[in-house]
């Protein structure tokens, strides 16, 4: 009958709580209107989440598997799942339950109300720490003041997306560095958000530490904005005009050579790690190029269950 719905998972590790989501999410989906697929992408979990998994498969044919030849990153699982999903609407969510399942009828409302793209915003998250909220609000500010598109504060990997929309991000958006929640945001078509608070991790632990995120960060940066490039252009402004000035002032004071040593050392160095900054960005720009131009696979499949050739 009528609507399709595709819920995509990553699933990296996720053996605790597999079962738990499975159970959970199936007991909301039962309760709506639309017929579904649970698409799980096993991100080359090295537990027994696979496993788990296929025993679900053969219990429950609208349980899919995509299952990746190595772990090939959140964003990338999601790509897949998007890719191999069938449904008229796509919601991405995280296995561990911090996403949750009762938001689901919510947002197929939005969708049935003619929504293309929906958001879902966390209003609190409780298993994060002060430092994990602190920086990401940085982060956020900080990518907003870049770039001259907009993110929203708190945007989570918990959204949904409509076939229209998932056909865009299928053919174009196959970029190798890649801020999914990004580009959901700055597709365009009439787009609603809903609040959510995020629940504790039902259980295992988080796979994102704080390096990575912090990698994932300057990734998102590199993407969006081309402003840090320009960085050296200000920097060359700001030098000149501290040349000149000295100028002026060895003109006018008459002293020839100014002396001092220190002041030398110190402008050195300054000058030396404004530099060396600036080289270091383009270093990162640079890298981003090499990835995209090498056009290695965003993900590789080694098998799928309950799924046709796509
Ligand atoms: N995940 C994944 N590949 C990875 C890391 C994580 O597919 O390399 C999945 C993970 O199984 C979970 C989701 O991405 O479903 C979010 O990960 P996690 O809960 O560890 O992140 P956090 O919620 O702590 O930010
Ligand atoms: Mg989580």
């Amino acid at each position: 009958m009528g609507k399709r719905l595709s819920v995509v998972v990553s699933v990296y590790n996720e053996e605790a709580v597999l079962e738990q989501f499975y159970r959970e999410t199936s007991r909301v989906l039962g309760g709506v209107a639309w017929d579904y697929e649970l698409l799980f992408v096993n991100d080359g979990s090295r537990d027994g989440s696979l496993p788990v998994l296929k025993r679900l498969a053969q219990q429950d044919g609208r349980v899919k598997i995509v299952s990746f030849s190595r772990n090939f990153g959140h964003e990338a699982a999601m790509i897949a799942g998007i890719d191999y999903s069938s449904g008229d609407v796509i919601i991405c969510m995280d296995a561990d339950l911090q996403h949750p399942p009762e938001c689901i009828p919510e947002i197929l409302r939005k969708f049935e109300e003619g929504c293309q793209v929906v958001s879902m915003v966390r209003t609190k998250n409780r298993s994060a720490g002060l430092i994990k909220n602190l920086t990401s609000a940085a982060f956020y500010n900080l990518i907003n003041a870049l770039s001259d598109v907009h993110f929203e504060n708190n945007a989570s990997d918990f959204f949904a997306v409509s076939r229209q929309v998932a056909e865009v991000l299928k053919k174009s958006y196959r970029e190798r560095v890649r801020f999914l929640r990004g580009y959901v945001q700055n597709v365009g078509f009439q787009r609603a958000t809903i609040e959510y608070e995020a629940r504790p991790r039902a259980a295992g632990e988080s796979k994102y530490s704080i390096r990575k995120l912090f990698q994932f960060s300057v990734n998102t940066i590199v993407c969006f904005s081309n402003l840090p490039l320009k960085l050296g252009i200000y920097a060359g402004l700001g030098a000149g005009l501290l040349g000149l000035i000295v100028l002026v002032y060895t003109l006018l004071t008459r002293q020839g050579a100014p002396s001092g040593y220190a002041t030398i050392v110190v402008l050195i160095c300054f000058m030396f790690a404004v530099l060396f900054l600036i080289v270091g960005i383009i270093g990162e720009y640079i890298a981003i190029l090499f990835t995209e131009l090498k056009d290695r696979p965003i993900y590789i499949v080694e098998r799928t269950e309950n799924l046709d050739e796509v």
